[in-house]
């Protein structure tokens, strides 16, 4: 029998009785940080003593951190505890600026792995799978923390990260590994190695059955993941969907639906806002809005009405056939990657959608943004498919498909297969080349 005894399975209003009683000490954290107390230099901050009342608190944002972590290194001044509380240090990547330091203490680690752990567990890893772990250990959060939500599911874990692809075909061979965990953009990368070194081995015949992804647009595309099992013969799940300065690993589908559990339910308070606006959405189904998180457990580096930039789309809120009372949701995009062409916005995601339904593409695209807006057309590059040579029909065919979604234009280049560069970690699909 599986358990249902965790947070995830039971419905909000069994949590709040525990959620107020971890408020009473949150708050008290937060008070005690000097970061909070002037983070509102005129409105001096009061801390309320329920949950309803934190609406009224200002937000923070990712330039709040960034800004307090260059004048308060290593940590910033919203670490909260001394710097004895803290026992691992994590860099985020800082692809998008300064790279900034993520503190946990012992009890956020372990919170961090059993929060990740619910939802690695809903998308059907556990005991009995073996699983290879490819993400970067180095420094980043997506290696040893995610390692330790795949361990919390009782499932066996092989540290490998990322690179030396060769000997991961040749490990998951000897191990007999079922299970990977990985970028969605890596299977393509171990298909080409796999091609050009092993070129009498079926990517089948590896044994690989289950993937356990997160961190790209395009994952949760139907045809993304029927070309992965076509493949393959491996199931995706969309497990692992987390934001660095808040929890690793808090979503991730189960196996009965694809949107996403949020399975931090009694350790956060979660909020939706109109983005660029201070106004709240009501939490219910169909709302969409900016994802707001608030900490309700944390020691280390407490966040307090955090916009993570993201905005969802809540899709559910009873309980779902797989047994959870977690509410469901999508995500729709990174509020700073909404391209607006002509008057309409669009997201990578829904690019990926259109670009994995040519049979003609092999899935892989760019858009390149070589201005600032506004844009008239979208300028998107793709890859032809092995055998398939670009035509008239195909640009047609792509005009069409995101003309009926969106009523976009593209300024389409069509580029051999292979001629966009593959890595082995996160994928950038939306570049921006000016300053
Ligand atoms: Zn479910």
């Amino acid at each position: 029998m599986p358990d249902t005894t965790g947070a995830e399975f039971a419905l909000p209003h069994e949590l709040a009785e525990e959620k107020k009683a971890k408020w009473q000490v949150q708050r008290e954290r937060l008070a005690a940080s000097s970061f909070y107390r002037q983070h509102h230099v005129d409105a001096p901050l009061q801390l309320p003593a329920t949950l309803e009342g934190i609406g009224e608190l200002p937000f923070t944002d990712k330039e709040d951190l960034r800004r307090d972590q260059a004048t308060h290194p290593p940590f910033g001044s919203y670490l909260a505890g001394g710097l004895e509380s803290v026992s691992r240090l994590h860099r985020t990547s800082g692809t998008t600026g300064q790279a900034m330091n993520i503190a946990l203490s012992a009890h956020d680690a372990r919170l961090q792995a059993e929060v990740a752990g619910r939802a690695q567990s809903a998308a059907g890893l556990g005991p009995g799978d073996t699983v290879v772990h490819c993400l970067n250990y180095q420094l980043w959060m997506g290696g040893l923390t995610d390692h330790l939500g795949l361990e919390a599911t009782g499932a066996m874990v092989v540290p490998f990260g990322t690179g030396a692809t060769e000997l991961l075909i040749r490990t998951i061979r000897e191990l007999g590994i079922n299970a990977i965990s990985c970028t969605p953009s890596y299977p393509a990368r171990l298909a080409e190695v796999l091609d050009e070194h092993f070129p009498d081995i079926e990517p089948k015949s590896l044994g690989l059955r289950k993937a356990f992804m997160g961190g790209e647009p395009g994952l949760d595309d139907p045809v993304f993941r029927g070309r992965l099992y076509d493949v393959w013969g491996m199931r995706a799940m969309n497990s692992n969907y987390g934001v660095s300065d808040f929890l690793c690993n808090f979503a991730g589908q189960c196996t009965e639906q694809n949107d996403l559990h949020f399975m931090a339910t009694d350790v956060a308070q979660a909020e939706l806002v109109v983005p660029g606006e201070d106004t709240v959405v009501p939490w219910e189904a169909g709302s969409e809005g900016e994802l707001v998180l608030t900490h309700l457990d944390r020691e280390c580096q407490p966040l307090l009405r955090f916009r993570t930039g993201d905005l969802v789309r809540l899709t559910a809120t009873e309980r779902c056939t797989c047994g959870r009372g977690a509410p469901r949701f999508r995500v729709i995009g990174r509020t700073d990657e909404m391209i607006v062409v002509r008057g309409v916005n669009a997201f990578p995601s829904v690019v990926a959608a259109a670009v994995n339904a040519c049979p003609e593409l092999n899935g892989e695209y760019r858009i390149r943004l070589s201005h600032p807006p506004p844009y008239d057309r979208l300028p998107l590059e793709v890859e032809l498919a092995q055998g398939h040579e670009a035509s008239d029909t195909l640009c047609d065919a792509l005009n069409k498909r995101l003309g009926d979604t969106l009523r976009l234009g593209l300024a389409l280049t069509v580029l051999a297969s292979g001629t966009l560069v593959r890595t082995e970690g996160k994928t950038r699909r939306l570049i921006k080349e000016y300053a």
